[in-house]
């Protein structure tokens, strides 16, 4: 959460930078600001989308061949001008910038409040600057060495950039828990959160690692560690193109994001499902393959969109591999103080690779033996470094904040290591094993048949988009289905809506039902069906709306419900890859005719940094 971006060298700054924060938007959008030095330094900042701070710095005289800019996702003080970041020290000569949460903030607050420190803000940014600014002082240290020293009393997470007015051409940046990259351009350094707003300038990156210090000039990138000793940047090639991170004539990043999961998916599968060969490629499985074997269980830790990817897995590993699966809220595993074996598995699952509840749970199961997998999205992200093994989900940068396409590639991915890893077990016969591996191989060529007529469910969108409530039912592989389809009506439309087990409705959710409320079932052909059915009678006895979500050709479903939406067969193991697309264009099109953000809605951000 919070975006920030700096850039130092020979162009003008604030068009870097000014765009930088466009494209990390969808990481806060409560606040943004500037700081550019010239002549002097000065900070902008204005509360909402950076579309208003660009437009308040209209006629400005904006020169500065160095700046650093935040994009903000409030954790310490609420949406505000005077929140906003950059933060200024109180000798007025440095501006910082921060993503992350200053955890004893309150403690050193109270001991610079006691020597006379006043505060202009209630961030915790604010706090830790003046401490900078404070030892410095005292100290008479370098910003370097202040920094470092105040660095060790921090708990917490951050990413802070500095700008000094004595330095004119320095940047100072350090790390520990949240995202920093370093672009490295001719004579011109540009730092992000990620690499987004980088790659139209520079493919060469370096990823500043916990407890990394970096000095930045435009010449010169050096990199030391909180005790003073330098260390050699390790500089990566950026494998990713611009257009993946442009709407390209779409209304919006999610519709665009949606449209897209045909190719995600089929990117996530090429060169590992091989159905001539009858073999699944995946280097991370086969080079931790005896260990993946012996596992006694299994723990997915993972939060939101992927949390419910998580629970799809728990089905398909369970009735595949035959491994025990638990499926743990990352938030909630952290501080349970959970019982581990050194023969456990551990698979982290993260779209960013920096969601930081489910990279402290993966720290903590690897101090006690556990195998980590990590299944994520963002190449060199600090899970994937902090893994043991892992598969990338390959979907592409995912800006929209609400997740469609990473969910399907995380459901493609865990589905061939489930049948690899069975396959090696014995635990799944080699006719059911090709049907399964063909049967996915289908999934991108039958999601484009849902994306050729999306009509139908715009009107059903716009039929019950007044909805107040909504209640979203599935059972079986489909129950992870409704519940991801209830959080992206949320997220999307603000519509209240609950997923649950569709049995389990009859032990409270039912006393909902009225003919005002829409319940979706997620009813494809499969084991359950005939019970699904009477389940939808009981909602239909008590006068409840029916929209269903259908395998082509059932009629007797068309007959029952209000409305259908329907997708192609498939087998139930690979179903939720296609039942989730109408789920995610109903929540689309509710939130669209609602003349709502879909893209940025509110109180949201993605790539949770913070606890
Ligand atoms: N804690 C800082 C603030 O509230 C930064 C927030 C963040 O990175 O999400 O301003």
């Amino acid at each position: 959460m919070c975006g920030i971006v700096a850039y130092v060298g020979t162009r003008e700054a604030y068009p870097i930078i000014l765009k930088g924060l466009k494209r990390l938007e969808y990481r806060g959008y409560d606040s943004s600001g500037v700081a550019l030095l010239s002549n002097e330094l000065s900070v902008y900042k204005k509360k909402g989308k950076v579309a208003e701070l660009e437009e308040s710095l209209v006629g400005k005289d904006l020169h500065a061949n160095i700046g650093i800019g935040h994009t903000r996702w409030a954790t310490h003080g609420e949406p505000s001008d005077r929140n906003a970041h950059p933060h200024l020290s109180p000798s007025g000569k440095l501006a910082m910038i921060h993503n992350g949460i200053i955890e004893n903030y309150g403690q050193l607050k109270s001991e610079l409040l006691k020597k006379g420190y006043r505060f202009h803000s209630d961030t915790d940014t604010e706090v830790l600057l003046s401490f900078i600014d404070d030892i410095r002082e005292h100290n008479d240290c370098s910003l370097e060495e202040a920094i470092r020293i105040a660095l060790k009393r921090v708990v917490g997470a951050y990413v802070i950039v500095i700008l000094d007015r004595d330095n004119p051409n320095t940047l100072i940046a350090a790390r520990k828990g949240s995202p920093l990259v370093i672009g490295i351009g001719k004579g011109e350094h540009f730092l992000a959160s990620d690499a987004s707003p980088i790659i139209e300038y520079t493919k060469e990156v370096v990823y500043i690692n916990d407890y990394e210090l970096a000095i930045i000039r435009p010449d010169e990138l050096i990199l030391k560690n909180l005790g003073n000793e330098t260390i050699t940047p390790y500089i990566q090639k950026l494998d990713m193109e611009l257009a993946a991170i442009e709407k390209g004539g779409y209304d919006h990043f999610m519709l665009k994001e949606i449209f897209e999961q045909p190719h995600t998916i089929f990117d996530c599968l090429r060169g590992r499902l091989e159905l001539s060969e009858g073999k699944i490629h995946m280097r991370g499985v086969e080079e931790h393959m005896e260990q993946l074997k012996q596992a006694k269980r299994i723990i997915i830790v993972a939060c939101g969109t992927s949390w419910h990817a998580g629970l799809v897995a728990e089905y398909v590993f369970e009735e595949l591999c035959r491994i025990p699966v638990e499926v743990e809220y990352a938030s909630e595993f952290r501080y349970r103080n959970p019982v581990i074996h050194p023969g456990d598995v551990i698979i982290a699952i993260s779209q960013s690779g920096e969601t930081a509840d489910t990279l402290v749970a993966i720290e903590k199961a690897k101090e006690q033996g556990a195998l980590i997998f990590g299944v994520l999205n963002v190449v060199g992200s600090s899970i994937a470094r902090a893994s043991h093994a892992g598969a990338y989900t390959h979907a592409g940068p995912e800006i929209g904040v609400a997740s469609t396409k990473a969910f399907t590639a995380q459901l493609a991915v865990l589905t061939m290591m489930a049948l690899k890893l069975a396959m090696e077990k014995g635990t799944i016969d080699a006719k059911r094993y090709q049907h399964l591996m063909t049967e996915l191989s289908d999934i991108p060529e039958k999601v484009q048949t849902i994306l050729q007529n999306t009509d139908n469910i715009r009107m059903i969108a716009e039929k019950y988009a007044d909805a107040r409530d909504f209640l979203y039912l599935g059972r079986g592989y489909n129950f992870p289905v409704a519940l991801e389809g209830a959080l992206k009506l949320k997220e999307i439309s603000y519509i209240h809506a609950e997923g649950y087990p569709a049995a389990e409705m009859k032990h409270g959710p039912i006393a909902l039902v009225d003919d005002q409320l829409p319940v979706v079932f997620i009813a494809t052909k499969d084991a359950y069906h005939d019970k699904i059915i009477s389940n939808m009678q009981e909602i239909k006895a008590r006068k409840g709306r029916v929209i269903a979500v259908i395998t082509e050709g059932d009629t007797v479903i068309t007959d029952m419900a209000d409305d259908v939406m329907t997708v192609p067969a498939a087998d139930e193991i690979v179903a939720p890859l296609l039942s989730v697309i109408p789920m995610q264009l109903l929540a689309y099109y509710i939130g669209v005719h609602k003349g709502l953000d879909v893209d940025k809605p509110r109180n949201l951000a993605k790539s949770v940094t913070v606890e």
